[in-house]
């Protein structure tokens, strides 16, 4: 029997050759649907980075200063942290230099035997008490080669051509075990962060945070982000990259030389999206900005909170411009309730089906027809994969981690609301629920009432075989198309 670690961990292995479906699943930073354990008690609240990348020597110099806090019940002494299998930990002191004692070993993991980490634990005296913080300053240094044999995209490294830190070569510290679970389970906590990057002149450094300054000298240049809001991973890229940016500079694209065309063609396909959704629904709520950078091809495309990093192809290919619809839409979600988050719904769901509204609106009919039965294809698939994807009601899907299904199932369950309620219904009332629910935190029950006033009906039934229900899942086997199923709720 396959475990659901080495699943997880396949598609990884996968994202090399990412087909449609499994690159979304990346690009939205969904944490694979395994039930997670594993956790270690302590976790990392904020990073504070310092990298110096030496490119010519394929090396880095760096230092993690972390404030650690202890969620359990128990006092903590031994701080376990991953980092690249490459990296030699200098020293480890606390944020007054401090030295704290600390044993460095390079490991496999139990539950993945082909990954080869350094597992570095901290010891902490006096032991850390429940609900106390400490600040641990680890100082490392070496040579950065990805994982290409364990996971294909991860090519993370330090040269002249391009150089990427991301958590999945274990560029930073992250607080977790030795294994897969614990890594995981460690990509569920949030933190913030402030990184630092040195590179030589004529480099550019860009992550997903916001710019804070660049400081020059003649010979090198040092670029400070910080988080716009708590996340779960840092990506740094260097590389004489061309910039490309609208006048605002809210939307930067990070082209690598000879792909500024493409840039500047992308750039103006996330401008004409961002109108598009402006007008439809109103002014974004909180937009800091957007980047998408340009990753060499083979390093796999990813996503986290306002950037996306796109390999070489995807950024190339004028097919695949939707992808950015999707992430743009995200800049138009409502808040969620804790716990539902993770069906998916609100954020994916919408996404999904906004990028529909854009490919119709850029593309014709049928180029929205034809994706919309792309997602249908795919949440059948899912549901022969596994009775349950079927079975389950979308409200449930935070229950077992089936939120994908909210990209493909969710979002024809706004296809067929829209033609429940007509246009102009439903552009009022997704305008008035994203406008509702920019500060409160929305549910099923609230999407319903506020449904239901706005189209000015009972939509029960609609919302029982859609959302608390899912009886939906056999009118999609059936083909049906969605005006016709919208004629059950008229
Ligand atoms: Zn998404």
């Amino acid at each position: 029997m396959k475990s659901p670690v080495s699943s997880v961990l396949r598609q990884r292995v996968c994202a090399r050759t990412i087909f449609w479906a499994a690159i979304l699943f990346l690009l939205c930073g969904l944490v694979p649907g395994v039930v997670i354990s594993g956790a270690t008690e302590s976790v990392v609240s904020h990073y504070d980075l310092h990298f110096h990348l030496l490119l010519k020597e394929n090396r880095l110099e760096a230092e993690a200063l972390m404030k650690v806090r202890n969620d359990s019940q128990e006092p903590v002494s031994e701080i376990p942290f991953l980092l690249y299998r490459l990296f030699d930990v200098i020293e480890v002191t606390d944020d007054r230099g401090v030295v704290l004692p600390f044993n460095q070993t390079v490991v496999k993991f139990s539950d993945e035997k082909s990954l080869q980490v350094s597992l570095v634990s901290v010891r902490l005296s006096p032991p850390l008490s429940p609900g106390k913080a400490v600040a641990v300053r680890l100082k490392y240094a070496g040579s950065l080669w990805g994982y290409p044999e364990v996971m294909a995209y991860v090519r993370d490294r330090i040269d002249e051509n391009y150089s990427l830190l991301r958590p999945d070569s274990l560029a930073y510290p992250i607080l977790a075990r030795a294994s897969f679970q614990s890594w995981m389970a460690a990509h569920r906590s949030q933190f913030t962060y402030r990184v630092e990057t040195e590179v030589p002149a004529g480099y550019v450094v860009v992550c997903g945070g916001r710019p804070v300054e660049t400081k020059r000298t003649a010979d090198t240049a040092t670029f400070v982000f910080e988080s716009y809001r708590p996340t779960w991973r840092i990506d740094v890229a260097a590389a004489k990259f061309k910039v490309i940016e609208d006048a605002g500079r809210k939307i930067r694209v990070f082209a690598i030389p000879g792909d500024e065309g493409e840039g500047q063609r992308i750039l103006a396909a996330a401008q004409k999206s961002f109108r598009f959704y402006s007008e439809l629904f109103g002014e974004a709520g909180d937009f800091p900005g957007y980047s998408i950078i340009e990753v060499p091809e083979g390093w796999g495309s990813q996503a986290s909170d306002f950037y996306i990093l796109q390999t070489a192809a995807a950024f190339r290919d004028k097919g695949r411009t939707s992808e950015l619809y999707h992430e743009i839409a995200h800049s138009w979600n409502v808040r969620v309730k804790s716990g539902i988050q993770r069906c998916r719904y609100f954020d994916e769901a919408f996404a999904s089906y906004f990028q529909g509204l854009a490919i119709k609106e850029f593309e014709g009919e049928e180029a929205f027809q034809k994706y919309m039965t792309r997602l249908r294809d795919r949440f059948l698939q899912s549901y022969e994969r596994d009775e349950k994807n079927g079975s389950t009601p979308i409200a449930d899907y935070w229950r077992e981690e089936r939120g994908e299904n909210s990209y493909t199932k969710g979002a024809w369950s706004l296809f067929v609301l829209h033609q429940v309620v007509g246009d102009s219904v439903f552009r009022s009332l997704v305008s008035g629920f994203l406008r509702e629910f920019r500060t409160r935190e929305a549910d099923f029950e609230g999407f319903q009432g506020f449904a239901e006033k706005a189209a000015e009906k009972n939509l029960d039934r609609f919302f029982k075989e859609w959302i608390f229900g899912a009886e939906s899942s056999r009118l999609l086997r059936e083909k049906l198309d969605a005006g016709k199923i919208a004629e059950r709720y008229r």
